[in-house]
């Protein structure tokens, strides 16, 4: 097999997204709703919203299967609600429709860097937290003008609409910043190679595993910044109590049982993630 050239990742991973958009509702499989019968155990099919084009987290692959950690966590409570993983059909949840897409029974729940906060507690209720990452800035190698948070001010930073990060830009880490958002941070991946935006902000976890995309070696530098703590939770429908008390269980043993760490080993080690320990479990307690 040959290697990819230098700078064709990027170039791959918005291709996917494209495609992933374009297909509709081809790259789910089958068209359907959230299929569980409302809770856990025994359906004969669960709908799990991921993200499709971030490494290391959920990623669709060339061979239309799914590889990251969220993926790993997905899989997890899925088995202990009962669900093999062919009878898992992963929906593509974009940052901006999570939300919809639990009320609207799309999803049974969803793994997507999610992060657990007010505004969206208000329309969904989160399972876990099962990982904390943290805000962080993603910048060209060679440009060492952006350092911190205020050097972004008179720059094009680019986000994802209805994530946390384009709102922490917005109300308090750079009001100035000529703000792009795009829908999804493969997009924005592009923009930075091309030089249309100077820099990417979301979570270190997604900004790490760009990074080290295979032909993206020494291209990008993460500031390091920690701008914000961001606790990753599983969105689900809105007082469902048992399914997220069954959610927070298998949360529990996937931390206990060895699970999250070998997930946490092979998922981030690649990019060489230094990731926070696991949280406890605190929603819905
Ligand atoms: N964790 C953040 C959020 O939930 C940013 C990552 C994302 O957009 O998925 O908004």
């Amino acid at each position: 097999m040959k290697l990819l050239k230098a700078g064709s990742a990027a170039a791959v991973i918005a291709a996917l997204a494209l495609t992933a958009t374009a297909c509709g509702g081809g790259e789910d499989e089958k068209s359907s709703g959230g299929s569980s019968g409302g809770s856990s155990g025994g359906g004969k099919k669960i709908t799990i919203g991921i993200k499709f084009d971030q490494p290391g987290l959920a990623l669709k692959k060339p061979d239309g299967t799914f590889a990251g950690f969220d993926v790993d966590v997905a899989r997890y409570v899925a088995r202990e609600l009962g669900y093999q993983p062919d009878q898992i059909e992963f929906k593509k949840a974009p940052s901006a429709q999570r939300e919809q897409l639990i009320k609207n029974g799309d999803v049974d729940f969803i793994v997507a860097s999610y992060s657990i906060n007010d505004k969206r507690k208000k329309e969904v209720d989160f399972a876990g937290p099962y990982f904390l990452a943290h805000q962080d800035l993603l910048v060209r190698a060679d440009d060492d003008s952006i350092t911190k948070a205020e050097d972004l001010n008179d720059k094009k930073l680019c986000s994802v609409t209805g994530s946390t990060s384009a709102q922490n830009v917005k109300e308090k880490l750079a009001p100035k910043a000529d703000l792009q958002e795009f829908s999804s941070y493969s997009e924005c991946l592009t923009g930075l190679e091309n030089k249309t935006v100077d820099a990417i902000t979301t979570d270190d976890s997604i900004l790490a595993g760009y990074a080290a995309q295979p032909g993206q070696q020494g291209k990008f530098r993460l500031a390091g910044l920690s701008l914000s703590d961001e606790y990753y939770g599983i969105g689900l429908k809105k007082g469902d109590g048992r399914l997220r008390a069954d959610v927070n269980a298998a949360l529990k043993k996937l931390v206990q049982d060895g699970s999250w760490k070998k997930a946490v080993e092979a998922n981030f080690g690649p990019a060489h993630y230094k990731n926070a320990p696991a949280p406890q479990v605190t929603e819905g307690s």
